[in-house]
């Protein structure tokens, strides 16, 4: 008998985060617990309010009645359980259900995920941290040095001012000796793009992050036909939503950013990656404002990727779990069945 608990989760983070659409100090993320009568699996839905999320749209999902028989009584039957899942606005939801079913198949079978996928641990991308916008220069100075420690740093861009954002960007390249790559989180026109992305790439910057805003095709389209050869890499990441928001983006972007909220959890981030692979996309694996529960479930993918992006859960003070470590940007996978997540504090 299929039992399921939903349990709201109020992170707090440690410093405001202050990006394009605006800052925030907490987030009200929400746990699912999928109990099959032996064993337990957990997921995690983060309500990101610029996503539309909300944790009533997600509870409600959780709490439907149907859940548990479309979940059907043989764990080993991932797949079909998958298949026969009630459908839902909620992408979040839907990945919090999707992580919870994978721990349970994977506890059932005793092993970690990434085994049973049969991918190596120690081929993880390396983990960026990620600096989000200041006031000023001071406080931008004070973001900085949290990051010193971090091989790749990714500054949040799109502050509405195009001498900020260099200056930004100059400040970090001066302070860390870290590589540099840059999200603007959709802050710029395509015009401005094509006037700050040469200077960011004569600084050196890795990759650029959603230049554009997350609609803006058209804007897509000018920075492939306009932008000069060597550039950085552009990275579509509100752009991406599911699988099947790839193929329009197919020879106008170079890579994209799978985030297991967005897209609706393991399974289709493995199909993302797949389709992506082979139309020649860079993959980098990123995150929300997250606990460790759905920054561990994120990390079995990171031996597919290129590019990893899991601080989620060291920008909050409260994490109630332990699972993948992210020690100064190395990630190290769990040797323990299922995502490997361990709780701490009831
Ligand atoms: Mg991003």
């Amino acid at each position: 008998m299929i039992r399921i608990r939903s349990e709201k989760l109020s992170l707090q983070l440690e410093n405001p985060f202050k990006i394009a659409y605006g800052a925030t100090t907490s987030r009200q993320n929400v746990l699912v617990h999928i109990h099959d009568g032996e064993l337990t699996g957990v997921g995690e839905a983060a309500v990101v309010p610029y996503y539309g999320e909300t944790p009533e749209r997600v509870c409600a999902y959780f709490e439907d009645p149907a859940l548990p028989n479309a979940i059907g009584e043989d764990m080993r039957l991932l797949e079909d359980a998958l298949d026969q899942l009630p459908a839902t606005a909620s992408s979040a939801a839907r990945a919090a259900v999707d992580m919870a079913l994978h721990d349970l198949w994977a506890k059932k079978l005793g092993q970690p995920l990434y085994r049973l996928w049969g991918l190596n641990p120690d081929r993880c991308a390396t983990s960026s941290y990620t600096v989000a916008l200041a006031d000023d220069e001071p406080a931008y100075r004070k973001l900085l040095e949290t990051a010193c420690d971090y091989p790749v740093v990714k500054l949040k861009l799109g502050s509405g001012s195009m001498d900020t954002d260099l200056q930004f960007t100059r400040m970090a390249m001066t302070t860390l000796s870290a590589q540099i790559c840059v999200d603007a989180n959709g802050g710029w026109s395509a015009q401005d793009a094509l006037t700050i992305i040469p200077r960011l790439a004569e600084m050196g910057v890795m990759f650029v992050e959603q230049p554009v805003a997350k609609t803006d095709f058209e804007g897509w389209h000018t920075l492939r036909q306009q932008m000069p050869a060597d550039m950085p890499p552009l990275i579509a990441d509100e752009s991406v939503q599911g699988v099947e928001s790839i193929l329009p983006l197919a020879g106008l972007v170079d890579g994209i950013n799978i985030k297991l909220a967005k897209c609706g959890g393991l399974r289709p981030a493995r199909q993302m990656i797949m389709l992506a692979r082979a139309l020649g996309l860079r993959i980098m694996i990123g995150c929300m404002v997250e606990s460790s529960v759905a920054i561990s479930a994120a990390a079995t993918l990171t031996p597919l990727a290129d590019y990893a992006d899991l601080d989620g859960n060291l920008l909050i003070t409260n994490d109630p779990y332990q699972g993948a470590r992210n020690i100064h940007g190395k990630l190290t996978l769990p040797d323990l069945p299922g995502l490997g997540v361990e709780r701490l504090v009831e």
